[in-house]
């Protein structure tokens, strides 16, 4: 894999530090002189960073393509409206991190930190949810099924425990498939709000919105039914790639 594509995950992840700490190798990547952004280096996530700014990157599908088990109505309002807000949240807590530096005022900061982590992981998790579905779904690779084997005794017991924790998130949060570095094994997390309950270090691979701006238009209060249709539309031909670039050794 081109080390551009390591750069757009560790990106989005939000943890590239750690990451990078965990292997000199790819810290030095991090910190290489690659040329601007070649077009097959964008495989990730196209448009989700441009020219110094997060931007709402394009859905993946046209929005009426998970029908029906994805409404087009939700996927609309869900992507140009809330994912569109946390980008914007994301660059205004950037440039007042910019403006806090600049004036060596740093009065603000744990406001800012928190509207960074906030708003970050808001566009992180989001640009990945439009990846981590595709109409029909699709099937892992050989590796990712054999590494979920490993990690969870078999894909379909890890992907039964990536159901019930989306499920069961308290509030309004997610369920993500993560790769965790130090096992360098996969592991399932709930996230409330979009930062909470994190495990420093591991890296998105499928993530479920359990928002009730993600799913009320077409299920209101039945979020399991929400969760049973993500199932059938994730993507996990999408996560299999994901991993394959981000995992170490
Ligand atoms: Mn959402």
């Amino acid at each position: 894999m081109s080390i551009l594509n390591r750069r757009d995950a560790l990106k989005i992840s939000g943890v590239g530090a750690l990451l990078a700490a965990a292997s000199p190798a790819l810290a030095r990547s991090a910190k290489a002189k690659a040329p601007k952004a070649a077009p097959a280096a964008l495989a990730f996530f196209p448009g989700a960073y441009v020219e110094g700014q997060y931007a709402l990157p394009p859905l993946p599908y046209a929005p009426e393509a998970l029908e029906p088990v994805y409404d087009a109505a939700t996927v609309k309002i869900h992507h140009g409206k809330h994912h569109a807000g946390y980008v914007n949240g994301l660059n205004q807590a950037v440039a007042k991190l910019k403006a806090a530096r600049a004036a060596g005022n740093f009065d603000a900061i744990k406001g800012l930190s928190r509207a960074l982590a906030f708003a970050g992981s808001g566009h992180a998790l989001h640009t990945l949810f439009w990846h981590s579905m595709t109409p029909g779904g699709a099937k892992p690779s050989e590796g990712f099924k054999a590494a979920m084997a490993e990690s969870f005794g078999s894909l379909e017991a890890g992907l039964a425990q990536l159901a019930a924790a989306s499920n069961k998130v308290e509030g309004s949060g997610w369920g993500i498939l993560a790769y965790e570095p130090l096992s360098r094994g996969l592991i399932v997390l709930q996230a409330e709000k979009h930062q909470n309950l994190a495990f420093m270090g591991a890296v998105p691979l499928l993530a479920c919105d359990v928002w009730e701006h993600a799913y009320y238009l077409k299920y209101q209060n039945d979020r399991g039914a929400w969760v049973d249709g993500f199932m059938k539309l994730a993507d996990l031909d999408f996560a299999s790639r994901l991993y394959d670039a981000v995992k170490l050794g």
